[in-house]
């Protein structure tokens, strides 16, 4: 992970937290930065998190980033970014298209 350098990452939270599901940051190294996170040094959230054993992990990582990629990113709805979420808002769809028309039938 080394590599990491000057990006946002995404993290995930098993349940929310705060009534949040996700946290979205910048760090010059990543390694260092999701360490600190688990040292819950990092950022109130995943403190909280990790204070009531609430599982996250970093589904998402953009290299290169700045701060202004991180503003840009803020912007977004973090649920439109997550590769975990989406996934399951997919699956979701699918199955109650997959009702609905049973019902139809
Ligand atoms: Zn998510």
């Amino acid at each position: 992970m080394s590599e990491y350098r000057n990006v946002c990452y995404l993290i995930h939270f098993d349940e929310p937290v705060s009534g949040v599901q996700h946290y979205l940051g910048f760090a010059l190294n990543l390694a260092e930065r999701i360490a600190k996170h688990r040292a819950s040094e990092g950022a109130r959230l995943t403190a909280r998190a990790n204070a009531r054993g609430i599982g996250w992990r970093v589904v998402r990582v953009w290299r290169d980033a700045d701060a202004g990629a991180e503003v840009a990113l803020k912007a977004m709805v973090p649920k439109n970014l997550c590769p975990h979420c989406n996934k399951r808002v997919a699956w979701q769809k699918a199955r109650s298209e997959k009702s609905s028309s049973a019902r139809v039938a």
